[in-house]
């Protein structure tokens, strides 16, 4: 989606000791539009710093996969604990998150700015946030949430209390239009170099457990919606040892004998992924085996990977969505904004008309209610 240019005022941070301790929070599940609220956000409130709150997006590497957003999209402001550590070394437990973005906020009040917190781990957002974070919350990041949210509705108990003053925003969308839009967002990920990403992480995955051949996917980044989908995908055509495959990813260009033709001026993934889907990818698997049968069997285990990408990445946002009103009942004041429309015009291809809305909607009404809550 394109950014968002906005006519309203910049309004600049007063500088006095009393807006300190405030942030900002930009919630919502996967694919609303999360990142661009913090941007449009952001560049309103100037100055204004990013922190991350996903915990993908935390680590190094599979940038498509994850949804990190574009250097060229951030508008030049700040990002923090984005696309930072190395989740191979060690897994990030909810208790280092909440003293890293501690020492974040800290360091973004001394500049005198304005921390925007934004991601779609609510388990993250919750135990930096919270006054007390238990010792039996202290589980991995990517292992299971925090105990109030595996808990069932059993809000007894757990405090709603903050250790900041937070101004606590929500972009909403209806389900049905969020599914459909998550749907055609897995295509344009894919067409963007998503399924080159994740050959290229399995790849390397495959040197470093030997014995294996494919990853765990159970720690860290490996845990992230496309990796565990495309593992049996990888297993079956591994990216290391298939020579056409190297061949198609170095030139660019794919080399079909069935007479359809993968070169499409695109690039050399768009070429790769729309070779698999035609069922003409040259797939030798050792000795030259190809064939149709085998393309007819890459074809098919490629659309299993996709199709489950969409379902699970669905299903994230149903729990997101569940775990954001999960925080609301212990008493959490999150303004939601409804950006359904939004998403509708852009299912229908109607560009201006969701920047319009988008713009209106749901910009100018945060940038409402941040105001008011910096000026209290
Ligand atoms: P839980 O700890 O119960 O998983 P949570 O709120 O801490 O919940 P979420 O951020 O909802 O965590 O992420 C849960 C899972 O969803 C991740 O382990 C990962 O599989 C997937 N996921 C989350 N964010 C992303 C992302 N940006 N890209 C890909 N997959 C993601």
């Amino acid at each position: 989606m394109d950014t968002m240019k906005l006519n309203t005022t910049n309004h600049l941070l007063p500088h006095h000791h009393h807006h300190r301790e405030k942030i900002v929070v930009v919630m919502g599940a996967t694919g609303t539009g999360k990142s661009r609220l913090s941007i449009d956000l952001a560049t309103n409130f100037s100055p204004s710093e990013i922190i991350n709150s996903d915990k993908m997006q935390i680590y190094k590497g599979l940038s498509i996969t994850t949804n990190k957003i574009p250097v060229h999209e951030r508008s030049g402001i700040p990002h923090h604990l984005l696309d930072e550590f190395d989740s191979s070394e060690h897994e990030l437990t909810p208790f280092d998150y909440r003293s890293l973005a501690d020492e974040t906020v800290s360091e973004i009040f001394s500049r005198n700015c304005l921390p925007v917190l934004v991601g779609g781990s609510n388990s993250l957002i919750y135990g930096f946030l919270t006054k007390e974070l238990s010792s039996s919350d202290s589980l991995s990041l990517s292992s299971s949430s925090l105990d109030f949210f595996c808990s069932s509705a059993e809000e007894d108990g757990v405090s709603g209390e903050l250790r900041y003053d937070c101004c606590f925003l929500w972009i909403d969308v209806a389900l049905p239009v969020l599914k459909e839009y998550l749907s055609l967002r897995v295509d344009q990920m894919i067409d963007s170099g998503m399924f080159e990403e994740l050959s290229k992480f399995y790849e390397c995955q495959e040197e470093e457990d030997d014995e294996e051949r494919t990853p765990v996917c159970r720690t860290g980044i490996r845990k992230s919606i496309g990796v565990p989908e495309f593992k049996r995908f990888f297993k079956l055509f591994p990216p290391g040892e298939n020579n056409y495959w190297n061949q198609h990813y170095t030139n660019g260009n794919v080399l079909c004998t069935n007479g359809c033709i993968g070169t499409n001026g695109g690039t050399a993934v768009s070429s790769v992924v729309k070779s698999i889907r035609d069922g003409c990818f040259e797939c030798g698997g050792g000795g030259g085996g190809g064939g149709v049968e085998r393309r007819r069997e890459m074809k098919m285990v490629f659309e299993e990977a996709v199709e489950a990408v969409k379902c699970n990445t669905y299903e994230l946002a149903i729990r997101q969505i569940k775990k954001i009103e999960r925080l609301r009942l212990i008493g959490w004041n999150i303004q939601k904004l409804d950006a359904t429309e939004v998403f509708r015009a852009v299912l229908e291809s109607d560009s201006g008309k969701s920047s319009d809305i988008w713009d209106k909607e749901i910009v100018e009404k945060s940038v409402k209610i941040v105001k008011k809550f910096l000026d209290e």
